[in-house]
């Protein structure tokens, strides 16, 4: 019996072995996913927590339901992998053997990398909406305060789902008019990077959204400190934002036990190929979706299309065939604008995100780079896709690689 063992049963580990266990053979390959929290949470939903459009009940299932039959279910917090021996520990002294590894243990946010950012001020004026604790009591902040300053902030990139501040400073911006209250509501966007966004035409466009917002920028801003005496966050370069409420995407990094693994960067990400998953250093580990140091967006698309390069290549490598399936970073994803319009972003390694129409050519029905209702409704569907299909590992119309057909060149 071979044994294929995953790390992480999330977004990109639930799809694996979703896929995998009709296409190897019960009698001869044993499929085992570890996990250390026994709910699956739809994360893309935090983003509308704090403005009360989604209660905490509707991002999260129990996460066996979607382990299928034939896979077993372990729950435990890995403490190590021993690649030489091929064997993984558990936290609670469990041995794991396998012949092929697949990490799937995505990214946490760490506030405690900050100094300040994870004491006295935290969940008090100090929030994250990366994690569904940090969402929910950001929900009730919100609905109690009476205006102020309110800061939104990237620590450092790269974070999962890059356009998710945007998107939370979007919605606040619409959540305060809604409520009457604009006026008395100051909004700071602050960022590491030097636009609104990574790429150059959309970093353009999203920026002109900002403005039209009244919602000021600070760029190039590197976090040396939260002050909570002073309520103010404090750069390397001695820029001083002060605030009522800060929101914040503390720095993003793989899961612990990678580094002590030897197979990461820095940051905890593994090292691997990023056009087939391979670890740079063992050929019978590979790393999939936000836990891999691939130099695309950290993204739940992301995921989706790599498991499919990902299962063909995969099914080769065990028969000693060469992994034919090149995945190129392709990365898509809706970004909420407020008043009920959302932006479609669709992009690569190579490709910036464009304007065009999506996934049809001239017809759609989304709109890359533009606000549209559709565009909206297509995130708020995505929710049931996500339950329904993507997890499932059922096959989605949508191809893993990006294509151009459909989009405009522009001028950067
Ligand atoms: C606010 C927000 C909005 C987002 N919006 C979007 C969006 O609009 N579109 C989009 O495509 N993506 C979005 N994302 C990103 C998306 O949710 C992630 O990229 C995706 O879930 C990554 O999947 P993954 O399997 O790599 O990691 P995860 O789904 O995070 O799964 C990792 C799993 O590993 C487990 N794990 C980790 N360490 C250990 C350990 N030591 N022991 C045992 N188990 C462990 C965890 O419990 C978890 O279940 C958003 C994310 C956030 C936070």
């Amino acid at each position: 019996m071979k044994k294929l063992l995953v790390l992480g049963a999330g977004t990109a580990g639930t799809m694996v072995v979703n896929k995998l266990r009709p296409l190897l053979d019960p009698e001869e390959w044993s499929i085992t996913v570890v996990d250390q929290a026994a709910e699956h949470h739809y994360q893309p939903g935090y983003l509308f927590i704090p403005f009360g459009i989604y209660a905490s009940e509707q991002v999260t299932k129990p996460r066996s339901r979607f382990i299928p039959k034939g896979v077993e279910l372990i729950s435990g917090e890995i403490d190590k992998v021993a690649p030489e021996d091929n064997k993984v520990d558990l936290m609670d002294g469990t041995v794991l053997q396998y012949d092929y590894l697949v990490i799937a243990t995505g990214t946490t946010p760490r506030p405690e990398e900050t100094p300040g950012m994870a004491e006295e001020g935290w969940r008090q004026t100090v929030f994250d909406f990366y994690t569904l604790e940090g969402a929910t009591a950001l929900a009730d902040k919100l609905r109690k305060w009476e205006g102020g300053r309110l800061v939104v902030h990237i620590t450092e990139m790269p974070i999962k789902c890059p356009p998710a501040p945007l998107e939370f400073t979007f919605l606040a911006d619409s959540y305060f008019r809604d409520r009457a209250m604009r006026d008395v509501v100051e909004i700071t966007y602050v960022t590491p990077l030097d636009g609104a966004f990574t790429k150059p035409v959309a970093s353009r466009h999203l920026g002109g959204m900002l403005d039209e917002r009244k919602i000021h920028v600070e760029t190039d801003f590197y976090i040396e400190s939260v002050d909570n005496d002073r309520n103010a966050i404090v750069s390397y370069d001695e820029r001083e934002i002060p605030f009522d409420i800060l929101v914040t995407v503390p720095l993003n990094m793989g899961a612990d036990f990678v580094s002590r693994s030897g197979l990461g960067d820095e940051l905890n990400y593994v090292l691997v190929d990023p056009g087939t998953f391979l670890s740079t250093t063992w050929d019978n580990i590979f790393a999939v979706g936000d836990a891999a140091n691939l130099p695309t967006s950290k993204a739940g698309s992301v995921a989706h299309f790599a498991v499919d390069v990902f299962t063909k290549n995969f099914l080769s490598h065990i028969r000693g065939e060469e992994m034919v399936h090149v995945f190129d970073g392709h990365a898509n994803c809706f970004i909420e604008s407020g008043n009920g319009k959302a932006l479609l972003i669709d992009f690569n390694y190579d490709t910036q995100p464009l304007p065009g129409k999506y996934p049809l050519p001239g017809i759609g029905p989304f709109s890359l780079l533009e606000e549209t209702e559709l565009n909206h409704f297509g995130k708020l569907m995505f929710k049931w896709v996500y339950w329904n299909a993507l997890l499932p590992g059922r096959e989605l119309p949508l191809p893993a690689l990006m294509s151009m057909a459909g989009k405009q060149e522009v001028e950067e």
